[in-house]
């Protein structure tokens, strides 16, 4: 399927929880509305902060509403021929098949812009983000601040019951009772991970 005639590319705007990556997106999109593109915007149906609602609108009157899915090939199917910006937040949630669909897009003239974390609470690659931030023109990586220290954040600490939770956990914690906090390099706490690098020698 050929989407247009227009260059495509991808962006992807990455980082840490509470970093600004949703904020950047709607500033993206919002200013696509400016410009008079046609735009579509994708949440994963696993983020549910904006309570199912999310919409983002210009002050001349434009609006988009985020489409909620659950994978994909969902994504793929949701996608208008005359779209020209496709917009998709909360990206880590999704599957691997979101780099072949991003690419189609791009190929056939779309501009795509990919928002997500691209670490899970252990600092590994989340979900496809290293695959779509390899294959981006574009990458931007926001910090947030460390609330231990102040310093910039780019780690996602998960507690439980307010202590570091063990890297052992699922990554996608399904109504847990886990909460999150931006953290540094320095700050972030992954217990079994820890133990681990202090037997390799590698801890200070
Ligand atoms: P993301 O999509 O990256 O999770 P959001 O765009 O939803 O981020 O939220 C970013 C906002 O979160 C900031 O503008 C700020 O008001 C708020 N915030 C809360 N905690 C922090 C923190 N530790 N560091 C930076 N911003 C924070
Ligand atoms: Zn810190």
């Amino acid at each position: 399927m050929r989407y247009g005639t227009a260059h495509g590319w991808i962006e992807v705007v990455a980082g840490v929880m509470f970093s600004g990556k949703s904020e950047e997106l709607i500033r993206r999109v919002r200013r696509a509305l400016i410009a008079g593109r046609r735009v579509q915007l994708f949440k994963s149906h696993l983020d549910d902060r904006y309570g199912g609602q999310f919409q983002i609108s210009s002050h001349d009157g434009r609006r988009v509403d985020a489409e909620p899915v659950s994978n994909s090939v969902q994504l793929a199917e949701r996608v208008h021929a005359e779209t020209q910006v496709v917009a998709v937040d909360e990206a880590q949630f999704l599957d691997d098949g979101i780099c072949e669909v991003v690419e189609a897009l791009a190929d056939g003239g779309m501009r795509v812009i990919v928002a997500g974390t691209d670490m899970d609470f252990r600092g590994e690659p989340f979900g496809p983000m290293g695959l779509l931030l390899a294959r981006a023109e574009r990458i931007d990586k926001l910090s947030a601040i460390c609330v231990v220290c102040g310093d910039p954040a780019t780690k996602n600490q998960r507690l439980i019951d307010g202590k570091p939770a063990p890297a052992e956990g699922p990554t996608i914690q399904v109504g847990g009772a886990e909460s999150y906090e931006a953290r540094c390099r320095r700050c972030h706490e992954v217990p079994k991970r820890d133990r681990a690098q202090g037997e390799l020698g590698l801890l200070r």
